[in-house]
């Protein structure tokens, strides 16, 4: 058994310090950022937020509200294969990712896909991307993708980091156990906090030409300024996407006044029993489900909530004074923190 002592941070254990600048509108930074990525050499210009590949949030309709921001959605992987052609011929496809499991049904289903249409973005996702298998698989997808954006993780680890990058991966998905509706640290104990796990896969990924991507733990828009600031090259959103009208999910009305109003909306873990229910026909024996399911406050159409996180991100670039995206990182001092606010009024 092994202890390691030096403090590992959330985005909650942190705060960002103000700076000393020249800036003094929000308008005046750029919140897109371009990346050249390491396998492919493709070149993408853009918001690098990305919608989670979750059935509710990583939806087409996401995409197409997504696609006047720049930002990106993991498209999740429920849909039929024809309908998922049909939607990477459309005008919004260059911003999506196609994910995948590592299952042979999940490879067979892009090999048929990538026939009748190119697949520029992969997201490959398993829970638990420290298996040997999840490694070989990505080396198999690059292979036979060398034209692909590929993402893959999860992981929380720089050495794990540099396997995927070696392995085939432009970008690494870095969380374990840190979403809204992830049950993993309850059930096994196993995790890593957030902020930690981006600097220090940043740190590792960079090194190699790679990309991080920061997935799960985002509760306010501050926390997304908090990953940038640690590094993360792309942030991945769930639960703050979830309950709009973009998203697909059981909704719930209340009549008021004699009206009908949505008042609430279904939101679940990819590995919770309503998923699991919903797609593998209930919860193998062998295994207990590792998400739950909540409902959300009906929220109405994501632009609003999308204008919230630009403009959030905004604000605290003009407090520390950077002018790109790209800066953030250097100008980024974390202070650590007992609270993150005044309570006073939350009772
Ligand atoms: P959020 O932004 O809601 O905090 O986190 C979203 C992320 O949670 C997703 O991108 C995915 O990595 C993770 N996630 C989604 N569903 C589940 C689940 O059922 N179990 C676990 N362990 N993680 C999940």
């Amino acid at each position: 058994m092994h202890i390691e002592t030096d403090p590992k941070l959330d985005f909650k254990d942190v705060l960002i310090r103000p700076k000393r600048s020249t800036l003094n509108s929000r308008s005046a930074v750029d919140v897109t950022r371009t990346f050249r990525f390491v396998h492919t050499g493709h070149e993408w210009t853009g918001f690098p937020l990305i919608a989670a590949n979750m059935d509710t949030v990583g939806t087409f309709s996401m995409a197409k509200a997504f696609a006047p921001f720049g930002a990106m959605v993991a498209l999740h992987k429920h849909y039929p294969a024809e309908r998922l052609v049909e939607f990477l011929k459309s005008d919004v496809a260059h911003n999506v990712f196609y994910s995948i499991g590592i299952t042979t049904e999940d490879l067979d289903k892009l090999a048929f896909v990538r026939k009748q249409v190119p697949v520029t973005k992969i997201c490959m996702d398993v829970a638990n991307g420290y298996s040997e298998q999840f490694l070989q698989t990505v080396k198999r997808v690059r292979d036979e993708n060398p034209d692909a954006v590929i993402m893959a993780g999860a992981i929380v680890t720089g050495e794990m980091a540099e396997a995927l990058i070696l392995a085939g991966a432009d970008i690494v998905k870095v969380g374990i156990g840190s979403g809204s509706v992830c049950t993993t640290r309850d059930l096994t104990g196993v995790g890593y906090p957030q902020l930690s796990a981006v600097i220090e896969c940043a740190d590792a990924a960079h090194g190699l030409r790679g990309q991080v991507c920061s997935d799960g733990g985002c509760t306010v828009p501050g926390d997304i300024a908090k990953a940038f600031g640690a590094g993360a090259d792309f942030v991945m959103l769930g639960g703050m996407l979830a309950g709009h009208d973009e998203c697909e999910g059981r909704v719930r009305h209340e009549q008021r006044d004699g009206e009908s109003v949505a008042v609430g909306m279904e939101f679940y873990g990819m590995s919770s029993d309503t998923a699991m229910n919903k797609y593998h026909g209930g919860v193998a024996d062998y295994r207990a489900a590792e998400g739950k399911t909540v409902e959300v406050t009906y929220r109405g159409p994501v632009k609003a909530t999308l204008q919230e996180i630009t403009g959030g991100l905004r604000s605290s670039m003009t407090y520390i004074g950077a002018t790109r995206l790209k800066e953030v990182p250097k100008r980024t001092t974390f202070v650590m923190v007992g609270a993150q606010r005044n309570t006073v009024f939350d009772r």
